[in-house]
């Protein structure tokens, strides 16, 4: 059964890694690794049984292979889970168990911080395998990524505004932004410092507040945020917030912001297309901050960081250019992009699969 699933995945590995001693149930999902090894973090997560842990590695493994090839990374698509309690669960054993197992797959596969997981249990990970990204900046790690993708953000937000108005002045518009958290509040900061109104709503009153007072934005309550009458709305929060109830009350002409999974279901995707609305594709705009990582794998530096994230700029482009091209939703074209992408360069590649080790991903890389 599981067979079938991860052909229709199209899976390359799934293991399961088990340690009794150290009390580890954990599963790395390969998902594809012809632009390169596989990238992506590691949660950890009270699942409630096998099969829905297995779910999510197999959902999250295949979305990251996505978002790295739209990223223009040389990388491919991976993920980790462990199950446990993030709050109870964790011990040395359990981390350096996990990285033992990263450690044998000899580079196919590169951790990361994910949900549950912070840069301490990163370090015990560390000590038994090198393939891990996120570690502390004393060890070379790249620190928060938040600012990274709230400028990528804008990054991706330019291209938008130049594919509707024709015009990339985001000082000339007005914004809802939905979440001043980590990287909504340096958005936010962003978007003032070019001029543009700014309206926004957090679930925490001091972030609104500081919105309010440091970067001079207007408050709006948590539901009244849908009713802005703004050019560009921004989930900088929670997923899913544009959906069958909130659809038919956003004025905004472009959506585009750095939460994931901003679309309830692809229906949605299709009604904002026929409605003239344009969106920008999740995880090709907040793509900054596994780009940030991704340059840890060779040697971190934070000029070449802000570089890369100017690429976001064009992958949105391209990405509206193929969604007029083949006439598709552009969450639709975002897809196909990575598609394209990987099936152009799994056609050069030489036929021994070049090698993964990240020791050599300065030469594959092409930024
Ligand atoms: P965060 O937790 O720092 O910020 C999220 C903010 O949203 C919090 O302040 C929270 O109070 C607020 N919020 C939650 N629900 C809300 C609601 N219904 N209405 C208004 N505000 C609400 O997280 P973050 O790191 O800033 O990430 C924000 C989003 O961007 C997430 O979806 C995350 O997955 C995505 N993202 C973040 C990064 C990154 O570099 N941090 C990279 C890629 C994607």
């Amino acid at each position: 059964m599981i067979f079938d699933t991860i052909a229709t995945s199209g899976h390359e590995q799934v293991v399961f890694c088990h340690s009794k001693d150290a009390g580890l149930k954990a599963i790395i999902a390969i998902h594809n690794t012809v632009l390169g090894p596989a990238l992506g973090g590691l949660r950890m997560w009270p699942y409630k049984n096998e099969q829905e842990a297995l779910n999510d590695v197999l959902r999250l493994s295949r979305g990251m292979t996505y978002k790295n090839a739209v990223a223009g990374l040389n990388i491919g698509g991976g993920k980790a889970v462990i199950i446990g309690d993030p709050a109870k669960d964790k011990s040395e054993a359990l981390f350096r168990a996990f990285g033992r197992f990263v450690n044998s797959l000899n580079g196919r596969y590169i951790t990361a911080e994910d949900v549950g997981i912070d840069v301490n249990d990163m370090e015990y990970v560390f000590r038994e395998t090198e393939f891990v990204t996120g570690v502390h900046q004393v060890h070379g790690g790249s620190g928060d990524p938040s600012p990274f993708t709230a400028y990528g953000t804008l990054q991706g937000l330019m291209a938008a505004l130049h594919a509707k108005f024709g015009d990339e002045d985001a000082g000339k518009r007005t914004f809802a932004v939905q979440g001043a958290g980590h990287v909504g509040m340096e958005f936010i900061k962003l978007l003032r410092e070019q001029g543009a109104k700014v309206f926004v709503t957090d679930i925490h009153p001091e972030l609104v507040k500081r919105a309010v007072d440091e970067f001079g934005c207007t408050a709006v309550g948590l539901d009244e945020i849908y009713d802005v009458d703004a050019d560009v709305y921004s989930p900088c929060a929670l997923g899913g917030t544009v959906n069958e109830k909130t659809l038919s009350r956003l004025k905004a002409k472009i959506i585009c912001g750095a939460a994931n999974n901003q679309l309830a279901t692809d229906a949605i995707g299709d009604e904002l297309d026929k409605r003239g609305i344009l969106y920008a594709p999740d995880y090709a705009v907040n793509a900054g901050g596994v780009m940030n990582v991704s340059l840890e794998i060779d040697g971190y530096n934070r000029e070449r960081a802000m570089r890369m994230m100017r690429t976001i700029y064009y992958n949105v482009g391209r990405i509206f250019q193929i969604a007029k091209r083949d006439g598709i939703p552009t969450y639709k074209a975002a897809d196909r992009m990575a598609e394209e992408r990987i099936a152009a360069i799994g056609k050069i590649k030489l036929p021994h699969g070049g090698n993964s080790s990240p020791r050599f991903l300065g030469r594959m890389r092409g930024h």
